[in-house]
This record gives structure tokens, sequence and C-alpha cells, in this order.
């Protein structure tokens, strides 16, 4: 087998080894995003939940509060029954009052926090179904992966030593050659030459198509198996067997 030869071979087994390992990565990162939604929703609801739980106890000691004010006035109204003159009466009364004007502006406060609780409780009760979604898909995406990972696990490791295998007589300045032309192109390492006119001598990479020279062509035909890439792709170039035996053919 020529280099050349080899290299195709590598090269197919390689492509199944990258779309296997792409279908894995897809799932990973599908999962990543997933769990990253979840995050944020969790995160939410336990922010919202604190505020809620602080608001509330807020709101208890406002009520605390307020029965100070209600027994005070119980107090007053006692003392305003025994009081001994007008002076004193007026006093407590004027009092009474003050206090009473307190109370019904905390009243007031009161009643709008207590709003924004049940907001809040509302708030927290609307996340819950979303929060379920969101979980459900994550356990989804867990399980695709898993399944992916389960079912490629077998071939992968295969695939992996067939590429060994292929990758074994295979000089280590070509095979950089082939992996960093492989990791340009995700995989796509080789490039057929075109022939446009073999007349004209005209020939071009068929991944890029930029122009051929007719040397790198007939470098290609010589029996070494070269490992020529082109200018432009840096993709590694091969002619097709149907290209070979015409060529063989005129000569
Ligand atoms: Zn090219």
């Amino acid at each position: 087998m020529s280099l050349l030869q080899q290299l195709l071979a590598l090269h197919k087994v390689d492509v199944q080894v990258r779309s296997l390992r792409s279908r894995l990565s897809q799932a990973d990162r599908y999962l990543a995003t997933q769990q990253r939604q979840l995050d944020e929703l969790t995160a939410q609801r336990t922010d919202v939940e604190t505020q809620h739980r602080q608001l509330k106890a807020h709101v208890g000691n406002m009520e605390v509060e307020a029965k100070g004010f209600t027994e005070r006035i119980e107090r007053l109204r006692k003392d305003l029954n025994q009081s001994g003159n007008t002076k004193q009466y007026n006093a407590i009364l004027q009092e009474m009052k003050q206090i009473e004007a307190q109370k019904d502006a905390l009243e007031e406060q009161t009643l709008a926090q207590l709003e924004r609780v049940d907001q809040m409780a509302k708030r927290l009760a609307d996340m819950e179904p979303l929060l379920a979604e969101r979980t459900k898909r994550r356990d989804e995406a867990q399980a695709e992966l898993s399944q992916r990972k389960a079912d490629s696990a077998d071939r992968l490791g295969e695939l992996d030593r067939e590429r060994a295998a292929a990758a074994a007589g295979v000089p280590a300045a070509t095979m950089s050659v082939f992996d960093e032309a492989a990791e340009i192109h995700e995989g796509e390492a080789m490039s057929e030459v075109e022939v446009i006119s073999a007349r004209h001598r005209e020939y071009a990479c068929s991944a890029c198509n930029t122009e051929i020279p007719f040397a790198v062509y007939a470098k290609l035909l010589g029996e070494s198996g070269n490992v020529v890439q082109c200018v432009s792709c840096h993709r590694i170039l091969f002619l097709s067997a149907e290209t070979e035996a015409t060529a063989a053919r005129k000569r």
C-alpha cells in the first residue's frame, strides 16, 4: 500500500471517529446548557424565597408593633374614663389620637407589604412548573448523553484500534500534516485532484477549487506516493483510481 493509500484508509476511519466524537460532544454541550438554565432558575427561586421569608418576618414585626399600639390605646381609654379633670382628659385624648394615627399609618403600610408577600408567593408558585420543565429537560439531556456514550463506546473502541492500525505505517511528519489538515477542516484532511482538462494540463483541488500546477499532478503520479498539500486549503492531495488508470493507459 502506498503512503497515500494508507492516508486514505486512515482518513476513512478518522472521519468516523470524529463524527462519533462530535455527536458525543454535542450531547455534552446540550446537557451543559440545560444544566446552566436549570441552575439559573433555581438561583432565582432561592432569591425570591429569601425575599419572601424576610418580608414575611418584617410584616410579622409590624403586626406586633400594631398590637402594641392597640394595647396602649386600650390603657389610655381606661385612663380617660378615670380622668379627674378636663385638662387631664384632653391630654389623654390628644395622646390617644396621636397613637391611633400612628396605628392607622402602620396598618396601611402592613397591608401594602402583605400585598407584596402575596405577589412573591405567586411568583414562587409560577416558577414551579418552569422548574419542573427545566429539570425534565436536563434529565432528558443527561439520559441522551448516557445513551450516546453507551451506544458509541464499543464502536469508538473499535475505530480507535482501526485508526491506530491505519496510522502505524505513516511517518510522524506526514501524520502531523494529516492531523493539522484534519483539525482545520473538521476531519476532511484529504482532497482529490480534479482533472479539468488533461489535454490542457488543467487540474484543481476539488475541495477549494484552487488550481493545481501540472508539476504537482506529475509528482502525485510518481510511484513514491508523495505527500503534497494544496497550497490554499492545506489538504493532502490525491488522485482518484480512475485518474491514475487513465494516466497509466496513456503512458
Ligand atoms: Zn484546496
